[in-house]
């Protein structure tokens, strides 16, 4: 079973969007292992936009994402890593579909509202960047079954 790493940044905690865009993933039936509200270091932000270094805005995305607190998930479910980013959008607003995420409520670039991670080993690195290991819940979903 594959699982995912999906943070609601500043933006979308302080427009108040956090249980709605919870509710997305929870109406996929994807299942929900860890959540928390934190304010993300610099150091963490660092290390989890490591692959922009260097880019004109970089440090404009470290100022962000440290800007006030996000809300940090860990999901699994089959493919989620896949379906969730179908489910947010593509990462330039001006692209991003009507029922996607961003695209029905992100409206500039920058402040797109969520981040998904784009492969299993992004994941690892990220899960492990914001949750120790007993942080991750270990239950049993009984509807799985079904979905
Ligand atoms: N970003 C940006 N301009 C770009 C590319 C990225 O402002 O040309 C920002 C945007 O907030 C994005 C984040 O940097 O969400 C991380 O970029 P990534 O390529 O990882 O996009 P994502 O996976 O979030 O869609």
């Amino acid at each position: 079973m594959e699982r995912t790493y999906l943070m609601i940044k500043p933006d979308g905690v302080q427009r108040g969007l956090v249980g709605r865009i919870v509710a997305r993933f929870e109406d996929k039936g994807f299942k929900l292992v860890a959540a928390k509200l934190v304010t993300v270091t610099e150091e963490q932000a660092k290390v989890h936009y490591a692959e922009h270094e260097g880019k004109d805005f970089f440090q404009e995305l470290v100022s962000f994402i440290t800007s006030g607190p996000v809300f940090s998930m860990v999901w699994e479910g089959d493919d989620v890593i896949a379906l969730s980013r179908l489910l947010i959008g593509k990462t330039k607003v001006a692209e991003a579909l009507p029922g996607t995420i961003r695209g029905d409520f992100a409206s500039h670039t920058p402040l797109n509202l969520i981040h998904g991670s784009d492969s299993p080993e992004s994941a690892a690195r990220e899960i492990a960047n914001f949750f120790a290991p007993e942080e991750l819940n270990k239950y049993n979903k009984d509807i799985a079954a079904w979905i």
